[in-house]
């Protein structure tokens, strides 16, 4: 099995240990490569967020693990950037000048698109839930059109070298409305942000973070024989903000990708995006 991951948290954002102790996991795991990739800074405060002032540490921190374990991993230096607006996404000249080895395009706020007040779609479900009485007036719908809206938006200011999570909506919205995601308003938006992505040849995760407590990767696993169909390139991750689930669910999702069709995965080596044979 392909034993890397580059969707990875630690203590400069809301991983719950300091980075080297992931490394440490990743090495102990067998791993070949392990990206680390913090939240971005933010335009407003934001606990979950890597403050702007600790960046150039971060990445300092990342460099020295690199020379260190030379002989035992390859590391990566990634980010996980929140797309807002036009005005702050990966594409700003910030994220691109920063020296990462790769960036991740990620939603996790979208604004009403009337007020312009931002709603943290990606939160525990209680505050998931006031936000969408407040903020949207309890429409889930308005909700999933203001993510799919900002996610196609995203992808066409690009920027980043994968999409984290395409679908992580359906998280929350399932909480508040069971089986809104298999509405025809639902399966519309998933459908036409899968083809915009498969249009413009870009990579996505299968983000299997909560695969092990809600039985859901993200993308949904219902979705990925849609995406073999549209020859969409699959890196599998497990988004790991504890040391000991660095290869959380990823076994499954491998095994869900080979059942939907997959024959290959995308990694990093030697510092470029290659595809490998699922089996090797
Ligand atoms: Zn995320
Ligand atoms: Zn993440």
């Amino acid at each position: 099995m392909e034993l890397s991951n580059y969707h990875s948290h630690c203590d400069y954002c809301d991983g719950r240990a300091p980075m080297q102790q992931f490394v440490q996991a990743a090495i102990d795991a067998g791993f070949r490569a392990y990206g680390v990739s913090s939240h971005s800074p933010l335009p407003f405060p934001a606990a979950c967020a890597m403050p702007a002032e600790r960046v150039e540490e971060y990445i300092a921190e990342i460099q020295q693990l690199k020379r260190e374990r030379a002989n035992q991993i390859e590391l990566y230096a990634g980010m996980e950037i929140d797309y807002i607006n036009d005005d702050f996404g990966p594409a700003n000249d910030y994220f691109q000048a920063l020296p990462l080895d790769y960036r991740i395009g990620a939603i996790h706020y979208v604004a009403h698109p009337a007020t312009g007040q931002l709603m943290d779609v990606d939160g525990p479900p209680d505050r998931f839930a006031n936000a969408l009485d407040s903020l949207f007036q309890g429409d889930i719908h308005a909700v999933i059109d203001a993510y799919y809206d900002a996610s196609h938006r995203m992808i066409a200011r690009g920027g980043f070298d994968f999409i984290a999570h395409p679908d992580k909506i359906a998280m929350n919205a399932e909480r508040v409305d069971p089986g809104v995601t298999r509405t025809p308003h639902y399966r519309h938006r998933i459908e036409a942000y899968l083809e915009d992505i498969a249009a413009r040849r870009l990579m996505i995760e299968i983000n299997t973070k909560a695969y092990h407590s809600l039985g859901a990767l993200f993308p949904h696993q219902e979705h990925l024989q849609r995406l073999r169909e549209l020859r969409v390139p699959v890196i599998v991750n497990s988004d790991a903000h504890y040391p000991h689930a660095v290869n959380d669910g990823r076994p499954e999702a491998i095994n869900l990708l080979k059942t939907a069709g997959f024959r290959h995965l995308t990694c990093l080596s030697k510092g470029e995006w290659i595809t490998v044979d699922i089996d090797h």
